[in-house]
């Protein structure tokens, strides 16, 4: 007999091609009137053409969002936010701009509406991560969660190849750190399974026609999958490693989640089975963490720390971290042996 706890969410999710079109009624339905938009300067021909759907709706374009979400680029946003007297943010781009539309929710209560364009999976999570003074946090505050998500495929189609790659490897790991969450319940199994056949089947034909829209579709459907994963159970070491990677050598994000995944898998598969025969078989491979690292080679991805700008003499430091605060992990995590995994994922060589 199963015994579990599942935690449902509250966003309200639509999916396909064309749904920005639907933004004034989902904003409508919110009872929104003064829409803040948010946005990277480089998708601001992006955001143009939303805020025109808004039409008076819209009431600004902030367009300032940035990496690990600093707190200075927060407070210009919120500002803003009420010299416009905006009652609602709207942020459309990847895992930083959703970041800035949490940020500011949690300091001013204004509801977000998220139209994702990349595979990281912010969008489904109820995670704020941070940086000041060159230090990353990361909190869950259930009112960050965006209200209203709009995934539409034609917006991701501009995602260039290379980053739609380590996106999407980027929200394979929240499903490989779902399948052996210690509070994974049997709908975040199935989820997180099924977000590794899209992806593992999408991403390949991404890497050789970017728009391909039905490959589009599917790697949105999985990294929608994977969000929500990474939004309901916890997470372990693969994300302890990637989030001090980050946060203190200021490696890429989705790039460091590329190169480290095989080598956690590697790690944590003897005392995960069940999750690796997931993982293999979604790569129809035999080996989870070889597959894993052949996957992401084939597709072009990096799959060396020290082509990510890790200095080699960070290695120590780094496990230091690691293994500093508790947290759970399927195999215990030691030093020895984040020492040795990262050893091998800054050379490159196989997990
Ligand atoms: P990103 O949001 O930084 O986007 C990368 C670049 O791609 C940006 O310049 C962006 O404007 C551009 N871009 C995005 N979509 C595009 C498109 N369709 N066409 C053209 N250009 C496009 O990258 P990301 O990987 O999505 O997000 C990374 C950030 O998100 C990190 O700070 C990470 O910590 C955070 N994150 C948070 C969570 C969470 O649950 N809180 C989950 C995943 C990632």
């Amino acid at each position: 007999m199963k015994t579990f706890v599942h935690r449902g969410q509250i966003t309200k999710v639509v999916f396909g091609s064309g749904t920005r079109s639907r933004i004034p009624e989902e904003a409508d339905a919110l009872g929104r009137r003064r829409v803040l938009i948010l946005c990277t300067p480089g998708q601001w021909d992006q955001a143009s053409e939303i805020r025109d759907l808004l039409g008076a709706t819209a009431v600004g374009t902030f367009a300032e969002a940035a990496p690990h979400t600093p707190v200075e680029v927060t407070e210009k946003a919120v500002a803003y936010a009420e010299s416009v007297e905006a009652d609602s943010v709207l942020a459309i781009g990847g895992g930083s701009t959703i970041g800035l539309g949490k940020a500011i929710a949690v300091r001013t209560g204004l509801p977000q509406l998220a139209l994702p364009t990349t595979y990281a999976g912010s969008e489904m999570t109820p995670i704020l991560g941070e940086t000041e003074g060159g230090r990353k946090t990361t909190r869950r505050l259930p009112e960050v969660l965006p209200r209203t998500v709009v995934y539409d495929v034609d917006l991701t189609l501009t995602l260039p190849v290379a980053t739609s790659v380590v996106s999407g490897v980027n929200a394979m790991a929240h499903a490989v750190e779902a399948l052996y969450a210690q509070d994974r319940d049997p709908m975040a199994f199935l989820m997180a399974g099924e977000a590794l056949d899209a992806l593992t089947r999408s991403l390949p034909v991404i890497a050789r026609r970017g728009d391909d829209v039905e490959a589009r579709a599917d790697a949105s459907y999985g990294a929608w999958l994977a969000g929500t994963c990474l939004g309901t159970v916890g997470m372990a070491l693969h994300h302890k490693v990637c989030h001090v990677l980050g946060g203190t050598f200021g490696l890429p994000h989705a790039e460091t989640h590329t190169v480290v995944l095989p080598h956690v898998v590697a790690h944590n598969g003897p005392a995960a089975p069940e999750a690796m025969a997931r993982i293999a078989s979604a790569l129809a491979r035999d080996d989870a963490a070889g597959g894993l690292f052949d996957f992401a080679g084939r597709l072009g991805a990096p799959t060396a720390l020290r082509d990510l700008g890790m200095p080699e003499s960070g290695i120590e430091q780094a496990a230091e971290l690691v293994v500093r605060d508790g947290y759970w992990n399927p195999r215990p995590v030691e030093r020895t042996a984040v020492r040795a995994l990262l050893t091998r994922a800054w050379a490159g060589e196989t997990p």
